[in-house]
C-alpha cells in the first residue's frame, strides 16, 4: 500500500454527494411549501413558489457540497504536497520513495524487469554541515540535487532519504551503459566543489547499489541493503561504490564496532608509529622513514590501519589521530639520525581541514624539527577534490621547506594535467605496480613512464613495496634508485627511553636499514 495517497474522493462519489444533497433539499423544500403557503404567494401558485425555493435549495446544497470537496482538493494537495515532496530540493520525500519502490518491487515480480536501487550518501555532510552552517548547508543540498538530476536521465524517481542521502530507482531497461559506468560518472561529477558563493565546498560521496527483485522486494529491506553496500563502499575510501553482498552485514557490523572504540582506543594510547625505511641505492643508504599509524587493541590485537583510517576519516576522529601522528613524527624525527627525513601520511580529510597549514607550522615550531626532513605523504585523491584549494595548500607548505610525495601515484587519475599545478617534489610509485612488474610487462612499462615522468617534472621517484631482488633489478634498470618494502626492513617500533633510542625491533628481513643507535 502507498505509504502516502491523495485524500480526495473519486470523481463518482463527489457526483453522487453532490446530486444527494441538492436532491435532498430540494425534496426538504417541496415539503416545507406544502405545509406552509396554503394558496400561494403574491399572485404566483403554492406549486410555482414551492418549484422556486426548492430550486433554490437544491441550488445551494449542491454548491456547499462542491465547495466542501473544493476545501478537501485544496487541503489534500497541501498535505500531499508537503508529505509527498521534499521541501528542501523538490525530489521525493522519504515516504514517498518507500512507496516508489514498494510499487517497483510489485511491477519487477510481475514482469521480471530487474530494478536497481541506488543510494548515494555524502560523507561526513552532518559535520559540514555544522562547519559551514545551516542556510550553506541547503545550498550545498539544493546545488547537490540539480547535479545528481542532470547527470540522471529523465523521469527515473528521485528521493531524499536522508539528510544527505539520496535514492534513485533505476530500471534496467533504462541503462544505456554499465552500471559500473554510471556509478562512477556519478560519483566523478557530484565531487566536483560546489560554488556557494562565499567558497567552494568539496565533497565525498559514497554509492551503495541494490538489485530488485534479486536483493529482496520489501522497500524497507531494499533500503537497509543499500544502506549496508554503501556503508561497505565507504569503508573502502573516498568516491567509491559497492553493490550488496549477504556478507556485508558482518563487515557493517565490524565497522559499527570500530567507529565506538576509535575515541577511547585514541584516549587510552592504544597507539604508536612504526618506522619502515626509505632506501637510497645509489647512496647506499637510508635516507627517509616512513612513519606509520599502529592500533594495539587490548582485546582483539592489532588493527590494521586500512581498516580503521576510513573509519576515522569518515567520523571526524582522523582530526585528533593525524594531528597526534605529525606531532609524533616530528618528536621522533629528533631520534633519527640527521640526514633522514621522516614521511607522514596525510589523510584527505586532513589535507583539506579548514586550518591545516596552521596546524603543520604550529607542530614544526613546537617540535623543534627542520621543515627540511619533514615529509607529507599526500594522495592523488585529496589533491584533486578542490584543485585551487590544494595547490595553494601545497605551495604553503612548499614554501614552508616542507617535501611532498604524491603517494599511490598511478593508481588515481589518467588526466596528468593537474600535475603542473601543484607544488611536490616526488612521486611515490604504487606497490600495485611493484608487485607485478615482474610477471606483467605493462607495470614495468608504467613504472618506467613514472620515472620519466618524475624527471621530466624534476622530482624524485620511489617505489613502495618492494618484496624481491627481481623487483629490486627491474625497478633499477627503469631508473629507479629509491626504494621501500620488506626487502629493505619492514615497519618497526623506535623505542626511545630517557630520550634515547634503545632498539629498534628486528626487521625480520635481512635488512639494509641503517642501525639508529
Ligand atoms: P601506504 O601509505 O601505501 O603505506 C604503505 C603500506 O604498505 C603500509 O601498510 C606498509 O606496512 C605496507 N608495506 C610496506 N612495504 C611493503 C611490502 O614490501 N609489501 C607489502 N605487501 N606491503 C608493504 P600499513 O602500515 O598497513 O598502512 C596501510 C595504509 O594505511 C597506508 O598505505 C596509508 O594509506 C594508511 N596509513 C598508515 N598510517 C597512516 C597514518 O598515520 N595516517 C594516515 N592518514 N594514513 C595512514
Ligand atoms: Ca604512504
Ligand atoms: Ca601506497
Amino acid at each position: 500500500m502507498a505509504a502516502v495517497s491523495n485524500p480526495s474522493r473519486t470523481p463518482v462519489f463527489r457526483l453522487l454527494t453532490i446530486a444527494s444533497s441538492g436532491f435532498g433539499s430540494f425534496m426538504l423544500g417541496i415539503w416545507g411549501i406544502n405545509f406552509g403557503f396554503g394558496d400561494g404567494v403574491a399572485g404566483m401558485s403554492a406549486e410555482t413558489v414551492g418549484a422556486v425555493i426548492a430550486s433554490l435549495c437544491a441550488l445551494s446544497a449542491a454548491g456547499a457540497a462542491m465547495s466542501f470537496f473544493a476545501g478537501i482538493d485544496e487541503s489534500a494537495g497541501f498535505v500531499f504536497n508537503e508529505t509527498h515532496f521534499d521541501k528542501l530540493t523538490g525530489v521525493l520525500s522519504r515516504p514517498a520513495m518507500v512507496a516508489r519502490i514498494g510499487k517497483a518491487a510489485e511491477e519487477t515480480i510481475r514482469t521480471g524487469d530487474p530494478v536497481f536501487l541506488i543510494d548515494i550518501d555524502i560523507d561526513r555532510f552532518k559535520q559540514i554541515n555544522d562547519q559551514i552552517g545551516y542556510s550553506k548547508g541547503d545550498e550545498l543540498i539544493r546545488a547537490f540535487t540539480r547535479r545528481l538530476r542532470a547527470n540522471l536521465p529523465e523521469g527515473l524517481a528521485i528521493g531524499r532519504i536522508g539528510a544527505g542521502e539520496f535514492a534513485i530507482l533505476y530500471p534496467d531497461a533504462d541503462f544505456t551503459m554499465s552500471m559500473a559506468t554510471i556509478a562512477e560518472r556519478l560519483i566523478h561529477d557530484l565531487m566536483e566543489p560546489y560554488d556557494l558563493g562565499t567558497h567552494r565546498q568539496s565533497v565525498n560521496v559514497s554509492v551503495g547499489i541494490v538489485a530488485m527483485p534479486k536483493d529482496g522486494v520489501d522497500p524497507v529491506l531494499i533500503l537497509r541493503r543499500s544502506n549496508l553496500a554503501l556503508q561497505n563502499a565507504r569503508a573502502n575510501g573516498i568516491g567509491n561504490w559497492s553493490v550488496f553482498r549477504p556478507d556485508i552485514g558482518q563487515v557493517a557490523d565490524y565497522r559499527q564496532w570500530i567507529e565506538s572504540e576509535l575515541h577511547t582506543a585514541f584516549e587510552r594510547g592504544d597507539f604508536d608509529l612504526h618506522y619502515q625505511p626509505q632506501t637510497d641505492l645509489l647512496k647506499g643508504q637510508v635516507v627517509g622513514y616512513e612513519a606509520l599509524v599502529r592500533w594495539e587493541h587490548p582485546e582483539r590485537g592489532n588493527i590494521p590501519p586500512v581498516e580503521f583510517i576510513p573509519v576515522a576519516e569518515e567520523t571526524g576522529m582522523i582530526g585528533p589521530i593525524g594531528e597526534w601522528v605529525l606531532r609524533k613524527a616530528c618528536r621522533d624525527a629528533a631520534h633519527l639520525p640527521e640526514d633522514c627525513f621522516v614521511a607522514v601520511n596525510i589523510s584527505p580529510a586532513q589535507f583539506m581541514t579548514r586550518d591545516f597549514v596552521g596546524l603543520v607550522e604550529e607542530v614544526i615550531r613546537s617540535t623543534g624539527i627542520k621543515p627540511e626532513r619533514l615529509e607529507l605523504e599526500i594522495t592523488e585523491t585529496a589533491m584533486m577534490q578542490d584543485r585551487a584549494r590544494a595547490a595553494d595548500i601545497l605551495k604553503q607548505l612548499t614554501a614552508m621547506g616542507i617535501s611532498i610525495a604524491v603517494d599511490d601515484f598511478g593508481t588515481g587519475y589518467s588526466n596528468l594535467s593537474y600535475l603542473i599545478d601543484f607544488s611536490f617534489h616526488k612521486l611515490k610509485i604504487d606497490r600495485s605496480f611493484i608487485n607485478r612488474i615482474d610477471t606483467d610487462s605493462n607495470s614495468g612499462a608504467v613504472v618506467s613512464t613514472i620515472v620519466g615522468l618524475s624527471r621530466a617534472l624534476g622530482v624524485h621517484a620511489i617505489a613502495e613495496g618492494v618484496e624481491t631482488e627481481q623487483q629490486a633489478r627491474l625497478l633499477q634498470a627503469a631508473g629507479c634508485e629509491v626504494m621501500q618494502g620488506y626487502l629493505y626492513g619492514r615497519p618497526t617500533p623506535l623505542k626511545i627511553e630517557n630520550g634515547h633510542v634503545v632498539a629498534v625491533e628486528a626487521a625480520g628481513e635481512p635488512s639494509l636499514a641503517r642501525s639508529l643507535y
